[in-house]
């Protein structure tokens, strides 16, 4: 399906629209944010899907919080009368040499400039089952199979039944906070982490109400504990010991029954095939220079999970919405001025904190030298999210039914 039918005839280099491959927070906010210029150029966004999903409330969207509309605006809707055309494909290849893109129905489309932000998807690690049998939860279908097995479990009478959560960072606490209040005591939730904690990048504050929520909703967290293979109806464990040098004792096996499995260990990153080879990190993300731009091809941009750029001590930017949504305007003014021949802006990321949703009506947030948990914390976070909702027209639709339904 597309949207408004972009200006600018295809075949005609000249008039070639800029094109942005992906509709998350990267491609999407970056596509408005250029609409919102009188002099922007024909902007063509490709994205397989049919909505816009705001991640940082799918739990909220799994625990009936909130309404499918609210965080999975259309992009027809969202688009309409902005002078940004849709086209509802899928990438495959870039040429850089000729300024083509393929995609996975057959077409050939120039571009002036391009910009990639196809993010991430699940990376297993090579651990066997784990591709087959477990649940992701990064997508609507995701979402739905979840609700699906959470309906089981508390129709089922079974005693010791066991949901284990795989990855003990923000994705895996938040998705275990909001699992152990959805299940009501009809199953067991068991959120695993090789490494020695939890949260490892997240501060401390986060992690002492982190640790909080899961103990008040006894979930159960093993640290230093790698998941080694993943069956229909159980995992395979290796727990190795917390100590280190002489004290260390030698790793164990055990298997744990299970009732499904959700995997949120990692992401990898498959771009589309680009041709000459680009510049990549050793998790496969693509090397920018710190005007977005990708390295060596000047015409061709990177934003959100899928950019590899680094912060002022060299350290890569964090893979968050948070970063994508700082880089959507800086990157649409640099393909204005890219596009006249305007020297390019660097892109600076602003830390503005960390939220995190951990269970039903409950939230911890750290931002400007606060710190909040609790309910206040858990309202903060949703307005906080309300600002960042795509375009004006959703955001105050948004807006209005939380006002209909907030309680005093
Ligand atoms: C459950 C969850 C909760 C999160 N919570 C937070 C949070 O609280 N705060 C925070 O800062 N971050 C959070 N994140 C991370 C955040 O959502 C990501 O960092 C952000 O979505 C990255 O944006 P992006 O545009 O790079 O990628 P994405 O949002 O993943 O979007 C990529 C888009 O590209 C499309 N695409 C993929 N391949 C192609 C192709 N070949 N051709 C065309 N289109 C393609 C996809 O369909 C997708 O729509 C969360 C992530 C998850 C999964």
């Amino acid at each position: 399906m597309e949207s408004d039918s972009y200006p600018g005839a295809i075949g005609n280099a000249a008039s070639a629209p800029v094109v942005i491959v992906g509709g998350g927070f990267a491609g999407l906010y970056t596509a408005l944010a250029l609409a919102e210029s009188r002099r922007h150029p024909p902007i063509l966004l490709i994205e397989p899907q049919d909505r816009f999903l705001f991640l940082p409330l799918l739990y909220e969207l799994l625990s009936g919080e909130l309404r499918r509309w609210e965080i999975a605006p259309r992009y027809d809707a969202l688009l309409a009368g902005k002078g940004v055309g849709w086209l509802q494909d899928r990438v495959e290849r870039i040429d850089a040499s000729q300024r083509l893109v393929q995609t996975a129905s057959g077409r050939s489309l120039p571009y002036r400039r391009l910009v990639i932000a196809s993010g991430g998807c699940p990376e297993f690690f090579g651990v066997p089952g784990a591709d087959i049998h477990s649940l992701g939860f990064r997508t609507l279908d995701d979402v739905e199979r979840l609700q699906q097995l959470l309906e089981k479990l508390r129709h089922s009478a079974r005693p010791l039944q066991r949901l284990a959560v795989v990855g003990a960072g923000p994705t895996g606490v938040e998705l275990a906070c909001k699992l152990a209040d959805l299940v009501q005591g009809c199953a067991v939730i068991e959120l695993i982490e090789q490494g020695p904690t939890l949260l490892p990048q997240g501060r401390s504050f986060s992690r002492e109400q982190a640790e909080k929520a899961l103990r008040q909703r006894d979930v159960r967290l093993r640290t230093h504990t790698a998941v080694t293979r993943v069956d229909a109806d159980r995992l395979h464990l290796c727990c190795k010991s917390p100590h280190q040098g002489a004290a260390a004792q030698p790793p164990t096996e055990e298997r744990l029954p299970v009732d499904g499995v959700i995997w949120t260990a990692g992401l990898a990153f498959r771009p589309p095939l680009l041709t000459p080879e680009p510049e990549r990190d050793r998790r496969g993300r693509l090397c920018c220079e710190g005007d977005l731009s990708l390295v060596g091809q000047p015409s061709i941009f990177v934003a959100g999970d899928l950019a590899h750029l680094e912060g002022p001590e060299g350290q890569p930017l964090p893979g968050s919405a948070q970063v994508a949504f700082q880089q959507a305007p800086l990157l649409a003014a640099n393909l204005l001025h890219s596009l006249a021949d305007e020297p390019l802006d660097c892109f600076q990321w602003k830390d503005l904190g960390e939220m995190l949703s951990l269970g039903r009506g409950d939230a911890c947030l750290t931002a400007a030298g606060l710190t909040l948990a609790g309910p206040a914390a858990f309202r903060l976070r949703q307005l906080a999210y309300l600002s960042r909702m795509p375009g004006l027209s959703h955001t105050l639709k948004v807006a209005a039914g939380w006002l209909a339904d907030w309680k005093p």
